[in-house]
């Protein structure tokens, strides 16, 4: 197979710290083997092929003993979505999700531009322990990962291993909120690319009323290697209650922005942070999980540990899988500022909360950032925004957004102090975080 190298697979100078694994190197596992991308052949001398399940284990038993849970933020149970399928009533669909609305993420188009065919075998056998008879595919338009997965499946059909499924790669409008799985099932069913309410998950009703399994290519990677392995191997990385290994994007004023690499134990953020900005680059605070994720200062990231799954209470969590680091000479006010008036414009606007309640919350940012309104102000502000939007949308973007706006406060009070005498002590204007030219919300 040939194709282009991402460049967000490019290797780091730096040895990475432990329990962190950059592609290619042995201990990785959904990284490891070759730089490049995988062909078919090369993939099942590597691997192996998948041996069929037996009557006493099946995926679904191994699924559920692995613990593997989504790695697109919602950190839901694969197993459970296969079972909710299977039990709907109607021949069930797999979508394989690489759509990646986040604009700092890139570790699924990573994995499934150079492990294409582990991405498809994950999504093979979940088709087969859901009786699914169709694969789709999902990337965003324009994307290069599109033209690598046509290639792959094409390799597949070559080698008659179609496994009687119906599969095709389709490409979806690129925005934030098209990667959401009901907002996935609608633009692939020809409807709105924004979630919708049919009053079932999606899993039991999905594209034209099937049921629907949508999970990210990193999810269905997982279930392939704990389909070639054991739920054991799985578990012996991670942490108890948050197993098997991660896919990280690095993003931000880090040496290699879009670096994606593997966590295979607990790791601090701060160290994590350390590595990816190198000696020479002073960092202030690093955003997690993306721009609906946690701000949080240089001192917060010392005990924050980074590891898969859901966090334990009151603890950030990894998210769809992103750390963002903010260099010492940014205002981190400007930046929370920049993304929330950049979310409030991807909202899909059919909700009140979010219709309303998104550019309010950008607007009360924005004021303080630019030295209008005082910390407390600003404080009293968002809590009250906070309880008039929560829960009130239909996808989490609305309570997102308000969780990144209160961490932002947390993380930067100091910081709002000096905006209150109108000397924020950032050089550098703001725009670590990559944010893609769209045109306003549909
Ligand atoms: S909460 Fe906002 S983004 Fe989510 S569906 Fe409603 S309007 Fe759309």
């Amino acid at each position: 197979m040939s194709g282009p190298i991402p460049t967000a697979a490019r290797p780091m100078a730096r040895r990475s710290p432990a329990g962190v694994a950059c592609l290619g190197e042995p201990a990785a596992r959904l990284l490891s083997g070759p730089r490049t991308p995988e062909s078919l052949a090369a993939h099942v001398t590597r691997l192996g092929a998948v041996q069929p399940f037996t009557e006493s284990e099946t995926l679904l038993t191994r699924l559920e003993r692995s613990g593997l849970t989504g790695r697109g933020g919602g950190h839901f149970p694969l197993w459970r979505k296969v079972v909710a399928a299977r039990q709907a009533g109607g021949t069930p669909i797999v979508v394989v999700n690489v759509t990646e609305g986040e604009p700092a993420s890139a570790k699924d188009r990573v994995l499934a531009t150079l492990r294409p065919h582990l991405v498809i075998d994950g999504a093979v056998t979940v088709a087969a322990a859901c009786g699914a008879d169709t694969i789709i595919i999902a990337v965003h338009s324009g994307a290069a990962v599109g033209a690598a997965l046509v290639r792959a499946q094409a390799e597949r059909a070559s080698a008659g291993w179609s496994a009687g499924l119906a599969t095709r790669v389709a490409a979806v409008p690129d925005r934030y909120i098209s990667g959401e799985s009901s907002a996935l099932a609608s633009v692939l069913e020809g409807g709105p690319a924004r979630p919708v309410s049919r009053g079932r998950p999606t899993a039991e009703e999905g594209i034209n009323g099937r049921p629907t399994v949508v999970s990210n290519a990193e999810t269905l990677a997982h279930v392939a290697l704990i389909a070639r392995r054991d739920d054991e191997w799985f578990r012996a990385a991670g942490a108890p209650d948050g197993p098997g290994s991660c896919l990280v994007t690095l993003a931000g004023d880090v040496d290699c922005p879009g670096n994606v690499v593997e966590l295979l134990r607990p790791v601090p953020a701060a160290v994590l942070a350390d590595w990816a900005c190198g000696p020479d680059r002073p960092w202030q605070a690093v955003l997690l999980g993306g721009y609906t994720g946690t701000w949080l200062n240089r001192e917060q990231t010392g005990t924050t540990i980074l590891r898969p799954g859901r966090p334990p209470d009151g603890q950030p969590g990894i998210g769809c899988g992103i750390v963002a680091v903010l260099d010492q000479d940014r205002c981190g006010l400007a930046e929370a500022a920049r993304l929330l008036s950049w979310l409030s414009e991807e909202r899909a606007g059919q909700c009140g909360a979010c219709a309303y309640g998104m550019p309010l919350l950008a607007a009360q940012m924005e004021a303080l950032a630019g030295g209008r309104s005082r910390w407390r102000k600003t404080s009293r502000r968002v809590a009250s925004l906070a309880e008039s939007m929560s829960g009130r949308g239909l996808c989490s973007l609305p309570d997102g957004a308000v969780a990144m706006a209160e961490s932002a406060l947390e993380a930067f009070a100091e910081e709002a102090g000096l905006h209150r005498h109108r000397r924020c002590r950032a050089p550098t204007p703001p725009g670590s975080l990559p944010l893609p030219d769209r045109p306003g919300p549909s």
